[in-house]
């Protein structure tokens, strides 16, 4: 038995490659105690950065794992997702995006309403879930990660260009 380990880094930033880089599935040996403690890893750099979502590339381990909040009765609750697949989507939307990996800047990104996904859980599970609006679009800005796409993609070559470069000024102030 492989011991396995997933090692995080700080957040990446745009354009590190690594951002580019489609990533693998989960394995059957890799589920277990190790994927539920890189989960709650995975959770607490989303939290201090202040996310609402954050793919497993965006710390530098190429895997297909996503984690993310949802609304729940009162509060946000965390929630994650192993090897998803969007299965069904439903209606087109707008919906100004950012991201932690290009931070301090946000632009409308068209998307689906409502989305099918099947995933695993950290034991490796399967099951399929459907969810709509703020649930929905996070979901689907993450899963863009485990491919190597980013929301700013999604744009004109002209709005991309006028974003990027607001970006290239706001990261050689900082
Ligand atoms: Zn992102």
């Amino acid at each position: 038995m492989v011991s396995v380990r997933f090692l995080l880094k700080d957040i990446l930033f745009y354009p590190d490659d690594v951002l580019r880089k489609v990533s693998s599935p989960v394995e059957s040996h890799e589920f277990g105690s190790p994927m539920k403690k890189f989960i709650e890893e995975l959770y607490s750099s989303m939290d201090k950065a202040n996310g609402i979502g954050l793919a497993a590339p965006q710390v530098g381990v190429l895997k297909n794992v996503l984690v993310y909040k949802t609304v729940g009765e009162k509060e946000e609750v965390n929630d994650y997702l192993i090897n998803p697949k969007i299965t069904y989507t439903e209606g087109n939307t707008l919906v100004e995006e950012g991201c932690l990996s290009l931070p301090g800047v946000f632009a409308k990104v068209p998307r689906s309403v409502k989305i099918t996904i099947e995933a695993q859980d950290f034991e490796g599970k399967p099951f399929t879930k459907t969810t709509e609006c703020f649930s929905s679009i996070v979901i689907q800005h993450e899963t863009d990660h485990l491919v190597g796409k980013l929301f700013v993609d999604k744009l004109s070559l002209m709005k991309r260009k006028m974003l990027l470069t607001k970006y290239n000024r706001n990261s050689r102030r900082n």
